[in-house]
């Protein structure tokens, strides 16, 4: 459970316009604000920033995460079309750190506290159960910067702890979208031979599940034929570095 301080409780404007999104959304990328911004306070300049200066309908993200008191603000909030991520953002949601992480550190305390918000969306139906990907990956942006660009996969694993109490299983046949695809992209980079017929193409079918159980085989996993989250954490080791890090 992660405590959300609410729009009321840090002195939102009423947004401009507002439109709903269909739930769980298939995305959720994460970005940092790549300013010095804290708490509240903060929150009101980055909404006043995006409404008066970027004239926009209200703040970019949907969730945004205080790197200090690690204190979690919605920002949008969940099922609302966000202005984070160009291009999807009608199919994704955003989580934005406050901070500039292309020189600022990334605490351990931050990493856990970002994996928390991932897991607490997934159980509420908002988003998947790992981040898609960092701003950067779909945009010439340096954003999520460097420094919490490379904690994602880190971020991920804890996300899908299985020492969680929560069932656990991220995905199974009949699932698609990116978190699919990054799976699969990394089964390939465990054996170049899987999935011969339909390769990285983000639908968990029969052959995928086939390949699944190929790899728990292979790694004295129970085999189930879904990317639970021993699965999963396993899996991205082999997830070759797919990623263009130039800005
Ligand atoms: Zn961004």
């Amino acid at each position: 459970m992660v405590d959300i301080i609410d729009r009321r409780s840090w002195g939102a404007r009423a947004p401009r316009r507002r439109s709903t999104i269909p739930l769980p959304t298939p995305e959720l990328w994460l970005h940092h604000t790549a300013g010095g911004e804290r708490g509240a306070s903060g929150m009101r300049s980055i909404q006043n920033f995006h409404m008066d200066i970027r004239g926009w309908s209200d703040i970019a993200y949907s969730y945004l995460i205080d790197r200090d008191s690690l204190a979690v603000y919605e920002g949008r909030g969940a099922g609302v079309l966000g202005g984070h991520t160009f291009g999807r953002n009608s199919i994704s949601h955003a989580i934005c750190v406050m901070g500039n992480f292309d020189v600022m550190p990334v605490s351990d305390a931050l990493v856990g506290r970002i994996a928390e918000l991932v897991a607490h969306g997934h159980r509420q139906g908002w988003w998947p159960a790992m981040l898609t990907g960092g701003h950067r990956d779909v945009r010439a942006t340096s954003c999520p910067g460097d420094n919490l660009y490379g904690r994602i996969d880190e971020i991920n694993r804890r996300a899908v702890d299985p020492g969680d109490e929560e069932d656990n299983v991220v995905l199974r046949n009949g699932d698609r979208g990116e978190a699919v695809r990054r799976f699969q992209t990394a089964l390939k980079g465990w054996n170049a031979r899987s999935l011969p017929r339909f390769g990285a193409d983000g639908d968990f079918g029969n052959e995928t599940e086939t390949w699944v159980r190929n790899f728990q085989s292979a790694h004295d996993l129970g085999v189930s034929g879904a990317i639970d989250g021993v699965t999963a954490a396993l899996l991205l080791e082999y997830r070759p570095d797919d990623v263009d890090h130039s800005a």
